[in-house]
């Protein structure tokens, strides 16, 4: 018997029909990539050319290489260890450096400069520091050149172009137990020495790309996302594309990067093919300019409430008023079980099946309002529940299927089998192509030493990726028993937020806290004890249970190591309570201003050395 419709139809004895489209479509790619993240290839030997940074120019300094020390040293020059630098500099301690591998600071918005590259959550919480610069976003969703300009000012109002080093890749830290310094080797030879060094690296900034056959052989032009090639295609970040109009250019990957470059392509290549794997939710996005009377009316520290309005609610949390009001807030509230004190477990799961069920139909019903072919516009809808994949929200995303020169390749779940000289090949069909775009995403699943590309030796004789082979191991995501004053800035065993930004401000407070309280209490290095260290584990590893289940019953992507879901990546995984509740918990750590589960190593009374952390 059937007691409803279309995809809730259901007989009793039955899984519904869109639980068991939705593990159709699952076991479909596990099906067709059971390597799990192994399907993705390290970029090196003779594919290192994709990491080729465009945007480095020529260095016209003369580059010999210098030894100093400092007090702290950030690696990275991105939002995170920009917002670092300053809380340093709120601290009284400006002797820090920043190692930068890019020529500018920016990190994720001075790497993505592919066209259309825009902001996905609402500028005015996203953007940090508006305060610092005195900047209201020109746009609700700031596109690529104002979030990288925006890094820019904030350079130099910090005055952190003469404190960082451009161009320079940290590859080793040595601890040194006599001294208490770490000591840095960099690319150029340098000789750096320091007492706390801060791995502000990013989390999603390393391109990956398929371990396809026949990579090497492709004749065409290829590059990834992040690296993106004008002077093959013309144009710039905003678009006009117009040395593409007589080439025929495949995009592999429909996440979020392809969503907002396919558009770009569509309007300039003579025939675009869209190569896709799984489908992404496209959401509408809305965009506009800002108010100009609304501006006005944003006074003091308007920038902070707005960051936790946003991140309560993204937390499953409820406010009186929602501040942003966009596709992230609507989503998450839709979300929300409207539970009274007599709902059941199971009527509870009931309605979060219901609730996602609606706003997944929805997201499908927009595809056929918008795409005009049908079979295209069946293609492009996506199975799975909301949050297994990175939801996406664009204007111009499907409309672009409706162009004669845009053509969606399907792999139903494959990918590209493998390139050949003139093209790609999937289900036995070879596409003639002069230019590839890998839009495939960045390193997710490998050690934090391999994305940032610093290995850390520590006080044990180990390196970090040996600690943490079998998953992170750390006190609060931060701190490593085995490497003291190696600090980390990442969601890792910390806390998770769509709004990066906002966890890198909470996480730079933290850490320039702990940094001033040594220096007050003439404490010479810090790192957990193993009991708290391991307790911190153990919660996050059973905190991400409940994140787990609902992982493994999701389509493979990032988010579920490739829908392998083990014990590794429930040590590598974020909290999985509330991020707000976390977040309250770092607070009422730090106002406790014990450093509980931190052992600390006095200064030597005898230390003059310059690292003597009273002088900072
Ligand atoms: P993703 O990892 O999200 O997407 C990679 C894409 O490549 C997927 O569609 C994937 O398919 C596809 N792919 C991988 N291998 C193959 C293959 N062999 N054949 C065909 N397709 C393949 O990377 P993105 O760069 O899109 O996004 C990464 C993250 O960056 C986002 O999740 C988001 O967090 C962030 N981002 C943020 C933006 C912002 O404005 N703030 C904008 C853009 C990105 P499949 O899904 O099947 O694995």
């Amino acid at each position: 018997m059937h007691i409803h419709s279309g995809v809730f139809a259901r007989s009793l004895d039955e899984e519904p029909e869109w639980k068991r489209r939705y593990r159709e479509e699952r076991e479909k790619r596990l099906h067709a990539r059971p390597e799990g993240s192994e399907q993705y290839r390290p970029i090196k030997g003779t594919i290192s050319h994709y990491l080729d940074d465009p945007w480095k120019g020529i260095d016209e300094h003369v580059r010999e290489p210098f030894h100093f020390d400092a007090t702290v040293i950030i690696v990275g020059g991105g939002f995170a260890g920009q917002l670092m630098a300053r809380n340093l500099l709120d601290q009284g301690i400006a002797d820090f450096r920043i190692i930068e591998k890019g020529a500018d600071f920016g990190g994720t918005w001075y790497y993505n400069r592919y066209p259309g590259a825009q902001c996905d959550t609402e500028s005015y919480i996203y953007m940090p520091m508006l305060d610092l610069v005195e900047y209201i976003p020109t746009e609700k969703y700031a596109h690529g050149p104002e979030l990288f300009q925006h890094a820019r000012n904030i350079g130099e109002k910090l005055g952190l172009y003469e404190k960082t080093l451009f161009r320079t890749e940290l590859k080793e830290i040595h601890w040194q137990q006599d001294s208490g310094l770490y000591t840095l080797k960099t690319d150029h030879g340098h000789r750096i020495r320091a007492q706390f060094v801060i791995g502000a690296a990013g989390s999603l900034h390393r391109p990956k790309l398929p371990d396809l056959p026949g990579l090497e052989s492709f004749a065409g032009h290829s590059f990834h996302s992040s690296r993106w090639d004008y002077s093959y295609t013309g144009g710039d970040v905003s678009g006009n594309l117009a040395r593409l109009q007589d080439k025929r250019v495949a995009i592999v990957g429909t996440g979020a990067t392809a969503v907002q470059i396919v558009p770009h392509l569509a309007d300039w290549a003579k025939k675009l093919y869209v190569v896709q794997r799984t489908p992404s939710s496209v959401g509408i996005r809305a965009n506009r300019p800002t108010d100009q009377e609304w501006a006005k009316t944003l006074a003091g520290q308007w920038q902070k409430p707005r960051m936790v309005n946003f991140n309560t609610l993204l937390s499953g949390g409820r406010v009186s008023e929602d501040l942003v009001q966009d596709g992230w807030t609507r989503l998450r509230q839709a979300l929300l079980p409207r539970k009274t004190a007599d709902t059941t477990p199971e009527q509870l799961a009931e309605m979060r099946d219901a609730a996602d069920l609606a706003l997944m139909e929805g997201g499908r019903r927009r595809v056929d309002e918008v795409v005009k072919d049908k079979a295209t516009a069946e293609a492009l809808k996506p199975w799975y529940k909301t949050l297994c994949k990175r939801p996406c929200f664009h204007d111009e995303y499907l409309p672009a299927f409706n162009r004669p020169n845009v053509h969606l390749v399907d792999t139903q779940g494959l990918g590209v089998d493998h390139l050949t000289e003139r093209g790609f090949v999937v289900k036995a069909k070879e596409y003639e192509v002069d230019c590839i775009v890998f839009a495939t995403g960045f390193e997710r699943a490998t050690t934090w030493s391999h994305r940032a590309g610093v290995q850390v030796y520590g006080s044990n004789g180990k390196t970090f990726s040996e600690a943490c082979k079998g998953g992170m191991e750390t006190f609060q995501g931060w701190t490593s028993r085995g490497f003291p004053n190696f600090f980390i800035m990442s969601a890792q065993q910390s806390f998770f937020t769509p709004n990066n930004p906002h966890a890198s401000t909470v996480q730079a407070e933290h850490l320039a806290y702990v940094i001033k309280e040594c220096s007050k209490r003439g404490i010479r290095s810090v790192q957990p004890t193993a009991q708290a260290q391991q307790e911190w584990v153990d919660m996050i590893v059973q905190s991400s249970k409940l994140r787990m289940a609902f992982q493994a019953e999701c389509t493979p992507g990032y988010y579920n190591n490739e829908g392998k879901v083990n014990d590794r990546i429930a040590k590598d995984s974020w909290y999985g309570g509330r991020s707000s509740d976390l977040i309250a918990q770092f607070e009422a750590w730090k106002e406790d201003g014990q450093l509980k589960g931190l052992e600390l190593t006095p200064n030597r009374s005898s230390s003059k050395s310059r690292h003597d952390m009273s002088r900072i």
